[in-house]
């Protein structure tokens, strides 16, 4: 049986006071679940979840990180710092930190590598832009970013791999794939995987959909059976759609 996940990508938003609050309300409302929530914070914040949550299920991650392992990185943090402070999960490639940090897949493999070396668990995200799918290389785009990033892992890393499969179209623009685009293009990444690694690393793999799920879609986009739960963002920051959503799955 896959894992099941909901995980909430706070991104740039919540300042210590209010993600104190936001996580004090989400604790006390989490419905019993034998799915994962994790809830991504900021850094400055991530400390301080970690000691608030250390009684509740909710895991907390960080939203990136380099791959050095310390030096000369202004402004950089590294898994080790992560580590030091209970943070064992990361999210790795979102296309924010794509398009608007210049991640390419060549660095983000080296994020990867590093996270794995370090047994961290990697959320790793990547999916299609509009101009991908109005072209009809969805497909292509997401099977190259996927062989990029991911495929000179060896099998056994897979096991610390989650995946995020995100419409670059679909994050916070209210747009959502539908739950056959979603099962389409997840069923198309397990068989990827499967070809390139063997049908067991594919079959337990968890793959996430990403892209403006909400408390109203996310019953069906779950009810698909290659979907294994979701990223959130703008929904993860509202207790209760997040606990909605929760419940979805
Ligand atoms: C995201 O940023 O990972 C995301 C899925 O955002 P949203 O849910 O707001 O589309």
């Amino acid at each position: 049986m896959r894992t099941k996940i909901v995980a909430g990508n706070w991104k740039m938003n919540k300042n210590l006071e209010e993600t104190e609050a936001l996580l004090g309300e989400l604790a006390a409302k989490l419905p019993d679940t034998s799915a994962e929530v994790i809830v991504a914070p900021t850094f400055v914040s991530l400390s301080s979840a970690v000691q608030q949550l250390s009684q509740s299920v909710i895991q907390v991650a960080a939203q990136n990180m380099h791959f050095a392992e310390n030096g000369a990185y202004t402004g950089e943090i590294s898994a080790d710092m992560l580590l030091a402070i209970d943070v064992d999960t990361v999210i790795i490639g979102h296309s924010e930190r794509r398009s608007l940090f210049g991640e390419n897949d060549e660095l983000l493999a080296k994020k990867v590598k590093s996270a794995l070396d370090k047994n961290m668990k990697v959320i790793f995200c990547f999916g299609e832009e509009l101009d991908d799918r109005k072209s009809d290389n969805h497909f292509k785009v997401v099977e190259t970013q996927l062989k990029n990033a991911l495929f000179d892992l060896t099998a056994s890393a897979w096991s610390q791999i989650v995946l995020a499969y995100e419409p670059v179209w679909a994050i916070g623009t209210g747009e959502t794939a539908s739950p056959e685009q979603a099962q389409e293009m997840h069923a198309l990444i397990r068989k990827t995987i499967a070809e390139a690694f063997n049908a067991e690393i594919a079959g337990n793999v968890t793959i996430l959909y990403g892209g403006s799920v909400k408390p109203n879609n996310a019953k069906e986009i779950f009810s698909k059976p290659d979907v294994d739960g979701g990223l959130i963002g703008g929904a993860s920051l509202k207790c209760d759609d997040f606990i909605e959503i929760v419940k979805a799955i």
